[in-house]
């Protein structure tokens, strides 16, 4: 079984020339945003470990995979305010 195989690793956005595995990522990230402060990449508020550019930033906001597992959290607190609520009002939790 080799060591980095694709589906375990991923690109490092600051420095296509950094391979790293999935799991260490996000450490891997942390120290890359540091040393290159000028890169303006933004942080994921679905996932701390996607840093993508400013001109994606939008775009990557409605479309990240990570945004629908939040959306589903959100929506289950509301159920829940709603069945203790017991009144038969629902208010959406944003
Ligand atoms: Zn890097
Ligand atoms: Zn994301």
């Amino acid at each position: 079984m080799p060591f980095l195989s694709t589906d375990r690793t991923e690109r490092c956005p600051y420095n296509p020339s950094h391979v790293v595995l999935r799991s260490k990522l996000l450490q891997h990230l942390t120290r890359c945003a540091r040393q290159h402060p000028d890169a303006g990449l933004q942080v994921c508020p679905f996932n701390a470990a996607h840093h993508v550019s400013e001109v994606t930033f939008r775009h990557h906001k409605l479309n990240c995979p990570d945004r629908e597992t939040i959306e589903r959290e959100k929506y289950q607190i509301t159920v829940g305010v709603f069945r203790d609520g017991g009144a038969g009002v629902v208010s959406l939790v944003m």
